[in-house]
């Protein structure tokens, strides 16, 4: 029973109380009237209290409501009873406390949101309920999101991404990941956020896109195991031909031939293992180069110089064009292997009384040279990949003229040192043609 309906119904008995003592005698009359004002004195004092009371308890709800929807400026408490001066005093300090709380989380989100503004990498913010309170340009771009701040991060649909950002949640612990997203591999961090009550507030996620590194890692791994593999063929031919040599081989020809074997082959790895370091030395910083003025003339007639034996071997003719004042900025004896390495291809794969032709011409402040032959030319299908490292359209006759399959590899590494490009075009069975394009130095405008 409600308690108005209890002071009606006690109100109802005094008075039916009064009017029967009235039914017996005055006397009795007065006295009764004075209980009947004693009892609505006392009615009148219990039903203030409890107006008071139920105004009290309104108010405080109103507060606690206004605090757990975030509105902490809901002021000081007063109050009327003094039972409730300690409830009010909690009260107070407990929306001073969660003001400050929250001060300092407000906070933490402006210190992440200064920190991370000019970082690259995809970065969001998730507070404790999981709502998105920050996410940077770079989040929304890589990762399509259609996601605002004040979203839920169920909102979020890649997969992968919601996964992690609930698994880190389910543990509430700082967890790295490397994920893969839409082709990208990104090493993922989870860092807990906490306040200064050491109470965890949120995760801040940081994603950096780490798929050159993972790339490069597997270009190491494929060459390492190509390194290995061309190593071996010449490795189980030298074995092959020492063990028949330790059995003992009785005419001093097969023997020749087997020591000879062992030699070529010999040389062959020491011509691996020379071509590999070249490479690891120009794709690291630690190769110094040497750069200078190049008169383009003189570096392909020294390169010419250092070939004519082969060409003279195989009645070959080398036709030079090169304009006379062509000059670059580059490391001599560098290019002088790189254009070594394309004209030795050129003669390797030439059959024949053929011509080879050199020509240099500068097309504005560009310099191009072309290195063409007329030999066996490489198919449309093989041609985008001659110059992946170990690359050789016919293993066989590469590795009977002394290839290595890197050459094309250097010369291209060592056109990149020097911001030059390399294009190639070729017709089976007419001939090929590599054309480099340098930047030209001009003595009066360039320096060093
Ligand atoms: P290799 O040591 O085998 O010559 P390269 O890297 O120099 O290795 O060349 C890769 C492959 O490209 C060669 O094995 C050859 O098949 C092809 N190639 C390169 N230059 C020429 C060319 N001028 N004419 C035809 N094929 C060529």
């Amino acid at each position: 029973m409600k308690i108005k309906q209890l002071l009606l119904f006690s109100f109802i008995t005094g008075l039916v109380f009064v009017w029967i003592l009235y039914q017996m005698d005055v006397i009795d009359f007065i006295i009764s009237l004075i209980i009947l004002i004693v009892i609505l004195m006392i009615h009148y004092f219990i039903y203030n209290k409890f107006i008071i009371l139920n105004n009290e308890f309104e108010n405080l709800n109103k507060i606690i409501e206004n605090l757990l929807s975030g509105k902490h400026d809901t002021g000081i408490i007063h109050s009327n009873l003094e039972d409730n001066k300690v409830l009010n005093a909690n009260m107070n300090r407990l929306a001073k406390r969660m003001e400050k709380m929250t001060f300092k989380n407000e906070e933490d989100e402006k210190t992440i949101q200064l920190l991370t503004h000019h970082i690259n990498s995809p970065i969001i913010y998730i507070d404790i309920d999981g709502r998105i309170r920050y996410l940077n340009e770079p989040f929304l771009k890589r990762f399509n999101s259609n996601v605002v701040t004040n979203d839920l991060y169920e909102k979020i649909r890649i997969r992968k991404l919601y996964g992690y950002i609930d698994d880190a949640f389910v543990r509430e612990t700082n967890l790295k990941e490397t994920l893969l997203i839409q082709d990208h591999y990104y090493q993922a961090n989870a860092i807990t956020i906490k306040n200064t009550a050491n109470k965890f507030v949120g995760i801040l996620f940081i994603f950096n896109d780490v798929t050159d590194i993972k790339n490069y890692e597997k270009l190491q791994r494929e060459f390492l195991a190509d390194a290995s593999h061309e190593l071996k063929t010449p490795l189980s031919a030298i074995k092959g031909a020492s063990e028949i040599l330790i059995d003992g081989v009785s005419d001093d020809q097969t023997r020749m031939e087997f020591l000879n074997m062992i030699k070529s082959e010999n040389d062959r790895m020491e011509r691996i293992v020379q071509d590999i370091l070249l490479i690891s030395r120009l794709e690291s910083d630690n190769l110094k180069l040497k750069f200078s003025l190049i008169h383009m003339k003189e570096l392909v007639e020294d390169v010419s110089d250092i070939l004519n034996f082969r060409l003279k071997n195989k009645n070959q003719n080398l036709m030079i064009e090169i304009e006379e004042d062509l000059y670059i900025n580059g490391d001599y004896e560098r290019l002088k292997h790189a254009l070594i390495n394309l004209v030795s291809n050129a003669i390797t794969y030439t059959d024949g009384e053929k011509s080879i032709f050199i020509i240099g011409s500068s097309f504005g402040d560009k310099v191009k040279l072309m290195i063409k032959d007329e030999g066996i030319g490489i198919s449309a299908v093989e041609l985008p990949h001659i110059f992946e490292r170990f690359y050789r359209v016919d293993k066989a006759r590469s590795r009977e003229t002394g290839g290595t399959g890197l050459g094309l590899s250097i010369v291209k590494s060592t056109l990149d040192i020097h911001n030059a490009q390399i294009e190639v075009e070729s017709t089976e069975g007419e001939g090929t043609t590599f054309t480099l394009t340098f930047k030209a130095f001009n003595n009066k405008r360039d320096t060093f």
